[in-house]
């Protein structure tokens, strides 16, 4: 048998079911992984002893449910009650949650390990990351040739190297506005982010609540479905969470492209797109082809102002979001000698959060304040519709839409110093984003260089099934079996 470590999700379960090892043997697999892998620096907290007590429990018998045993990491985002939740950064180090986020609460109910938090961009602000603050992710892959590390992409940077570095069996991400899909696409691994209100945002730190939903990463499109069924359901707790039934997505997993027509939208083909993008998509085109779906070619109009509308309204709703961390109620204070009130909450956010994080407060503040409101915000909304109208029309004549997940590979630590150079990474993600769809990356191939490449599907509301099989068409279809 092969090591512990490298088997899918699925075959850990089945093994476990078999017994052919057992829970507590499997946790320590990974920890031990883990502790040979620090350098990575995936991991902000590891919990050793949570992990092996949650494992023996499974193999006691006192503990079961469809991810019995199942050894897990927990983007840092998600509150782990009793466990250091920072969101990446220092305003909340040290910051114990005495509850437990409603995402990780339904994975500890179907049985599932806990090996750690993991490492982030800070408040989920970031395509690369470089802006957490307990230092950056480093991917486990390298391109051909070359020494340099590489990010892992962000902002789920430390979930994606985790599980690309087999260092847990999958992971639980985040994406605003593709911290599932980018991050995933560079490591070579299966992300899928839900439709807007299918995860429950209860107890997961805010960023941009329009736009937040929780999802898995893992190494198959079929570890994807068997976590995302778990994390997914209505949640009282959460306002906008969806009072809908949630299949049973691995069951249901056919990969079968029969009669299913897929949409091409034709303004996701940018000049000066990266050939080796533009190839490798034409390749999931015909791909998807050869398994009997009818290629259709559909416009949206709108793709052109997704990028600058997000980044309007992700920072807005940052701003607002992040206006909790003043030093009174949550997390870390500094207080000024001789200040009064005032100079403690500058005092201490200045001292908490990171450029990134001040930068999308200051914008955030800017497209909201009087004055500015309805000429950036009011319209970012106004367009924001546009969009997800776009798509809307688009869904009459497909199911599902294929386009890449990133306009390049993995790219290099600061080599995108200049923020709008790393916004503009997010290019093919956050349009569906914005419209609140479902949608997945998928490894698909390799650079040149050696790094991987992802496509992302993208489907209608409510339509992961549909999502995940045309997933898992590309997935058999591109035999992906490279690894860093
Ligand atoms: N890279 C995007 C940003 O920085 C998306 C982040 C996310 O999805 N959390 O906002």
């Amino acid at each position: 048998m092969s090591a512990l470590t490298d088997l899918s999700l699925a075959e850990m379960k089945a093994g476990l079911d078999a017994r052919q090892f057992s829970a507590v043997e499997l946790a320590q697999a990974h920890l031990d992984a883990m502790a040979a892998n620090r350098h990575l620096n995936a991991f902000i907290v590891e919990t050793p002893e949570l992990a092996l007590t949650q494992a023996k429990a499974v193999d006691d018998g006192t503990r079961s449910g469809p991810l019995a045993g199942i050894p897990l990491g927990i983007k840092d985002l998600f509150a782990v009650e009793g466990v250091q939740t920072t969101a990446g950064s220092n305003i909340l180090k040290g910051f114990v949650p005495r509850y437990e986020s409603s995402v990780t609460a339904n994975l500890l109910r179907d049985g599932a390990v806990f090996l750690g938090k993991l490492n982030m961009d800070e408040f989920a602000m970031g395509s690369s990351n470089e802006t957490s603050a307990f230092g950056r992710v480093i991917s486990p892959w390298k391109a051909k040739g070359s020494d340099a590390e590489l990010v892992p992409g962000g902002s789920s940077g430390g979930s994606a190297a985790a599980v690309s570095a087999r260092l847990c069996a999958g992971a639980t991400g985040t994406d605003t506005g593709g911290s599932i899909r980018q991050p995933a696409a560079f490591v070579g691994i299966a992300g899928i982010k839900p439709t807007y209100g299918r995860a429950s945002r209860w107890g997961t730190i805010a960023f941009a609540s329009s736009l937040d939903q929780a999802g898995p990463m893992a190494r198959t499109v079929t570890d994807c479905a068997l976590m995302l069924t778990s994390m997914c359901g209505f949640d009282a707790k959460d306002s906008t969470s969806l009072d809908i039934p949630v299949p049973d997505y691995a069951a249901g997993l056919t990969g079968s492209m029969k009669g299913k027509r897929v949409g091409i939208p034709v303004e996701y083909r940018l000049d000066g797109m990266d050939p080796e993008i533009a190839a490798l998509w034409d390749q999931g085109i015909a791909w998807l082809k050869a398994e009997g779906a009818e290629i259709v070619s559909v416009s949206l109009p709108h793709t052109k102002y997704a990028l600058p509308t997000y980044y309007i309204v992700a920072p807005a709703e940052a701003s607002s979001n992040l206006a909790r961390y003043d030093g009174v109620r949550y997390g870390n204070r500094v207080t000024p000698a001789g200040g009064n009130v005032h100079d403690m909450y500058a005092a201490t956010r200045a001292a908490g959060f990171g450029k990134e994080v001040k930068r999308r407060i200051m914008i955030g503040t800017y497209v909201l304040s009087a004055g500015f409101y309805d000429a950036y915000y009011t319209q970012a909304q106004k367009v924001r519709a546009l969009i997800a109208r776009d798509f809307e029309a688009a869904f009459e004549k497909c199911d599902v839409l294929l386009t890449p997940t990133a306009p390049s590979p993995a790219f290099a630590f600061g080599a995108k110093a200049d923020p709008l150079a790393m916004y503009l990474n997010d290019v093919f993600t956050v349009p569906a984003s914005l419209a609140g769809l479902p949608a997945m990356s998928v490894p698909a191939g390799l650079s040149a260089s050696g790094l991987p490449l992802g496509l992302q599907i993208i489907g209608r509301p409510l339509d992961e099934m549909g999502v995940l099989d045309a997933g898992l068409a590309i997935e058999r279809a591109a035999g992906f079996s490279a690894r860093p």
